[in-house]
């Protein structure tokens, strides 16, 4: 007991006793053989000092420190660092939020260290139940640290923590800048579950920003026509009397009174509403372009991307609290996850993946001895500024629903293809005069779907019909610069 109430305290880096900065001073203690590094949460030394000790204690400060030093730790990329035990000692009060996520504890005075000798050793126990030395790529490598938190907290499930900065994780996310990590962390997050590497349970749900993830988004009611928010609104009121229907303030008369209303119309006041006259809409009025309209548009800006966007662009995102699967414990034990295929091409809906369609093309092409069958070239000439209005997630939607379109037209031996900012698709025993009026219908479609249903402009659509002559395969290629 005497042991436990009087560790080994010995300041043994000669470091503790020499006159460097205290910005970049490293206390060494020794608990029960293990070491342990003690800095001032203002540390500003090179963090890879840290990655040989046992355990790391932040002398707290302030909060903003303290929560900068922590962040720093837990984001960096070593593994030696980021799954490191870290403990804050604070004077007086607790730690809490953020501070309290992503330590493993707290004391109140470095002469008592014995209380952190339990929870160090069963951290350090699995920590070491964890194989760090798998060569994996970066990806991989940032979905494993962040397994591995979990796993060597001893967590049973892990919830995302929301406060004013917004969204995060511990460990996928750098919790001082959570804006630039959002997009990047809940696609992980997503990929790790279909992966079956996390099991996701409804924890909540939000918008975001279809270009960046974010969710710190400021919404306005805008006029449909000029996009402006310098709106003024009214009521309208129907006079049932007379049938008259006018804005409220054509029915106020200075001499009924402030609140007294009379019918422009008929002269009569208006004095019970449900018996003289109701108020069956609110007008709005474009103080920019004088444009009036029932209802108005909705946008919302995003204030980490600048992005302003329809609010029917904005991205549902279920917010899931994860529990690790025994897939996930294996491969932490193991060393390694199993990656999958990364190609991204192949993810719409009834389209070849790429080599298929150039081998089915070459195919297709030794049996159209008639020279009845077409392959047509559809060119988005604008993608990227089409992906940026819709944000990179709802491409994949936009263009399923694009090769939906196509499907529908074609017969069922046809086929499609995609390769960005071109999509494909085979006419067979079609005439070229045919494929090239089935074609036009289809651009028309499809610029329907964008610009009606999607209110997207500014996308030049074409269309081109190339012939099955045998030179296809050639001419798709050659419009492709590095295609395969
Ligand atoms: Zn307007
Ligand atoms: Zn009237
Ligand atoms: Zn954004």
């Amino acid at each position: 007991m005497n042991n436990l109430q009087n560790p080994d305290l010995n300041r043994l880096n000669p470091m503790s006793s020499s006159p460097l900065a205290t910005h970049l001073a490293i206390r060494e203690m020794v608990l029960d053989g293990m070491q342990l590094a003690s800095v001032k949460d203002f540390f500003r030394g090179d963090l890879i000092h840290l990655s040989t000790y046992d355990g790391i204690i932040i002398e707290y400060t302030d909060q903003d420190y303290a929560i900068k030093l922590v962040s720093r730790i837990r984001s960096h990329f070593d593994h030696c660092l980021f799954l490191k035990p870290v403990f804050i000692c604070k004077e007086s009060g607790s730690i809490s939020g953020v501070l309290d996520q992503n330590t493993d504890g707290c004391i109140h005075d470095l002469n008592h260290l014995y209380q952190l000798q339990v929870p160090l050793k069963k951290l350090l126990a699995r920590i070491e139940s964890v194989n760090l030395s798998g060569n994996q790529s970066y990806e991989e490598q940032v979905l494993f640290n962040f397994l591995a938190y979990i796993h060597t907290r001893d967590k049973e499930d892990i919830s995302p923590f929301i406060d004013k900065s917004g969204i995060y994780y511990p460990v996928l996310s750098d919790f001082t800048k959570r804006n630039a990590n959002q997009k990047h962390f809940i696609a992980l997050l997503e990929k790790m579950e279909k992966d079956a590497y996390l099991q996701g349970f409804f924890h909540s749900a939000t918008y975001v920003c279809s270009e960046c993830f974010n969710d710190y988004l400021m919404y306005r009611e805008v006029c449909p026509h000029c996009h402006s928010a310098h709106l003024r609104s009214e009521e309208v009121v129907h006079h049932f009397r007379c049938a008259h229907v006018a804005p409220i303030s054509d029915f106020k008369r200075s001499d009924v009174g402030q609140d007294g209303l009379e019918c422009p119309k008929c002269q009569h006041q208006l004095k019970h509403i449900g018996v003289d006259y109701d108020k069956p809409a609110t007008m709005h009025y474009c103080q920019e372009c004088n444009a009036n309209f029932q209802n108005y548009a909705m946008k919302a800006y995003c204030c980490s991307c600048g992005h302003d966007q329809e609010v029917e662009h904005l991205i549902k995102k279920e917010l899931k609290r994860y529990s690790l699967t025994d897939k996930a414990i294996n491969a932490l034990h193991y060393g390694r996850l199993h990656s999958r295929d990364k190609s991204n091409d192949a993810i719409l809906e009834d389209t070849l993946p790429w080599h298929l369609f150039i081998k089915t093309v070459d195919f297709e092409e030794t049996q159209n001895s008639h020279g009845q069958s077409n392959i047509v070239k559809l060119h988005f000439n604008d993608l990227s500024s089409l992906i940026k209005q819709v944000g990179e997630e709802n491409r994949y939607k936009i263009f399923n629903e694009i090769i939906q379109i196509i499907k529908a037209t074609q017969q069922p031996f046809d086929f499609r293809g995609v390769k960005f900012p071109f999509v494909y698709f085979s006419l067979l025993n079609t005439r070229q005069s045919d494929a090239e009026i089935i074609s036009q219908r289809i651009v028309f479609l499809i610029n329907h779907l964008l610009s009606d249903n999607l209110r997207l402009k500014r996308v030049i659509l074409t269309a081109e019909v190339l012939p099955m002559n045998g030179k296809s395969v050639e001419t798709i290629l050659s419009g492709i610069p590095s295609a395969i």
